[in-house]
């Protein structure tokens, strides 16, 4: 680690993982001044290709993480499923940010879900299971169709099946113990028949003062990310009724940093809280930036990554606010484009007929894979419509083969 530079405004910030979140955090602190080391057992790492400060060690690595700890004043992380028992022994030395508990109840569904339940939250009908035989006699009792999900370890739609029938949960039964586990904690979720998926973010500081950004609304597609849109087309009872949810998540978790609340909403009478025609449920939390918030870098006057580089900082938040009227859109660059088009570098020069596409981010990831996460645009447009038909449209100009020469 580099001596620490006299007109640094504060911290030696650690970064947990060095993929394209911790990479755009690295950004916003250096932007401070701040002196930043970055942890990835990834020698591809994104991050790795801009700065130079990365260790590269197992995330069981003991000895590696203890250096890494003792060399830096605050630590924070990218993905919340580094390994708790190790971080455990090592997050009292120094701030751990946006907390231990906060990583502990975001590993794992059930403990989120029981936090919900604890705080008032609204959140979709649930019950635990943690075997085969008792998914099969809890599901029976819990009524089909539900969710089923790995308490722990499972994103973008991984470790979950849907049970419809008798045959489903025999299927799910084997799918979720394939690798020969006796037990696994498990959680049986109703299904929300939502009309859409939205996150709100809250930035907290140590002192408690928050500051909740507008609501996004989500699009997936194959359970990964595909665009988010802000404003959500919400009525704006709805959108403050969810930032309230956010912020009331964020305190009940005492967040020192960022935390995303992604939620659903469906129409009024399916259970959740309800907002005239609507009904909000929490579906999940992430502790750290969110794909979703990219968006922010472009569309709000305070970006995710910087409102929480500020927040290692020990420096003042400030209200993100929209930065135009009309509507922004970040749609997620998937593997799958690459892999389509068959060559290496999409078809950037089409930028030049897409004006509305305001920023380009590709993190440089060696591979492209299948709903890999290769980079992200934002563009504006007057309203909602025009601007999700802009996610197609460059994403279809990008994939487009042009002759040579
Ligand atoms: P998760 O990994 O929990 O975010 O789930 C991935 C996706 O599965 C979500 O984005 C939803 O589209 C869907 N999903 C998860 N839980 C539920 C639920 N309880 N009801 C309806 N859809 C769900």
């Amino acid at each position: 680690m580099i001596a620490r530079p006299s007109s640094s405004v504060t911290a030696r910030v650690g970064i947990l993982g060095g993929g394209q979140l911790g990479m755009m955090l690295a950004g916003s602190l250096y932007k401070l001044g701040a002196d930043v080391a970055l942890y990835d057992p990834d020698p591809h790492a994104p991050a790795r290709r801009r700065y130079a400060h990365v260790t590269t060690a197992a995330w069981t690595d003991r000895a590696a993480l203890a250096r890494f700890f003792s060399e830096v004043d605050v630590v924070t992380y990218e993905f919340e499923n580094v390994d708790a028992t190790v971080i455990t022994e090592l997050a009292g030395s120094i701030p751990f940010r946006p907390g231990l508990s906060v990583l502990t109840t975001t590993q794992d569904r059930l403990a989120e879900k029981r936090l919900c339940r604890a705080h008032g939250l609204p959140h979709a009908r649930f019950e635990a299971a943690s075997c085969a035989d008792e998914l099969r006699e809890v599901g029976r009792a819990f009524g089909l169709p539900f969710i089923v999900k790995t308490a722990r370890g499972g994103y973008d739609g991984k470790g979950q099946a849907r049970v419809v029938d008798e045959a489903s949960l025999d299927r799910a039964a084997a799918q979720l113990f394939a690798d020969g586990a006796a037990r696994r904690s498990l959680i049986l979720e109703e299904i929300v028949p939502f009309t859409m998926e939205a996150s709100c973010i809250v930035a907290r500081d140590a002192a408690g003062r928050a500051e909740v950004f507008p609501v996004f609304e989500n699009h997936h597609e194959r359970h990964v990310l595909d665009w988010t849109l802000v404003p959500a087309r919400l009525p704006p009872a709805v959108a403050d009724a969810a930032r309230e949810i956010a912020l009331d998540a964020a305190r009940a978790m005492d967040v020192v940093g960022l935390l995303t609340t992604e939620l659903f909403v469906a129409q009024a009478g399916a259970g959740g809280r309800t907002v005239g025609e609507h009904a909000i449920f929490v579906n999940e939390f992430a502790p750290r930036p969110h794909n979703s918030g990219h968006v922010t870098r472009t569309a709000t006057t305070l970006s995710q990554f910087d409102a929480l580089a500020r927040i290692l900082c020990e420096l003042p938040l400030s209200s993100p606010r929209l930065l135009n009227d009309g509507a922004f859109v970040m749609g997620n660059l998937l593997g799958d484009l690459w892999l389509e088009r068959g060559a290496p570098h999409l078809a950037f020069e089409e930028w030049a007929r897409h004006p509305e596409v305001l920023d380009v981010v590709l993190y440089g990831k060696h591979e492209a894979r299948p709903g890999r996460k290769m980079g992200h645009f934002v563009a504006h447009a007057p309203d909602p419509s025009q601007a999700i038909d802009a996610v197609a449209a460059f994403r279809r100009a990008l994939g487009q083969a042009h002759p040579a020469g």
